[in-house]
């Protein structure tokens, strides 16, 4: 059994309840949610955006190797009806799931960097992440 934490993040629509959509399919197809940080709003990072973003940290127990729960948060993105930005270019979204950790391994692939990149860089992460740890 291994620990992800997971970043998720909405700045369309009813953005909390998007937000525990995802967490409840987390829990159908990953493993168990934990736990889940209060709410951190913030205005749209990287790109001008009339929509403010909420997003949450989350604590799961997985089985699933890091690469097959990468699959599996992709399609609940997917399935929530996120279109996929063209690379490179950032937009607003429905739903946005990241893995930040995934126990403490350090990965480097093609579709895949562990521990997240950009974590550190993000208050919306770094502020949310107090709180579970
Ligand atoms: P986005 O959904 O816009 O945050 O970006 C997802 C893209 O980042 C996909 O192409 C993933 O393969 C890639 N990626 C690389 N590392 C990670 C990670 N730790 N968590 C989520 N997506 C990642």
């Amino acid at each position: 059994m291994s620990i992800a934490i997971l970043s998720l993040g909405s700045n369309l629509g009813q953005r909390e309840e998007h937000i525990a959509t995802a967490l409840a399919l987390l829990s159908e197809r990953a493993g168990d949610v934990l736990s889940v940080s209060s709410p951190y709003y913030s205005e749209a990072m990287g790109y001008i955006s009339k929509h403010e973003f909420c997003n949450v940290c989350a604590k799961l127990s997985t089985e699933l190797k890091p690469l097959d729960l990468l699959r599996i948060t992709q399609n609940i993105e997917l399935d929530m009806g996120r279109v996929k930005d063209a690379k490179g270019s950032i937009s607003d979204r429905i739903i946005d799931v990241d893995i930040l950790f995934y126990d403490d391994i350090t990965l480097i692939s093609e579709t895949l960097t562990l521990p997240h990149p950009r974590w550190s860089e993000r208050p919306f992460v770094t502020e949310p992440l107090k709180e579970l740890v």
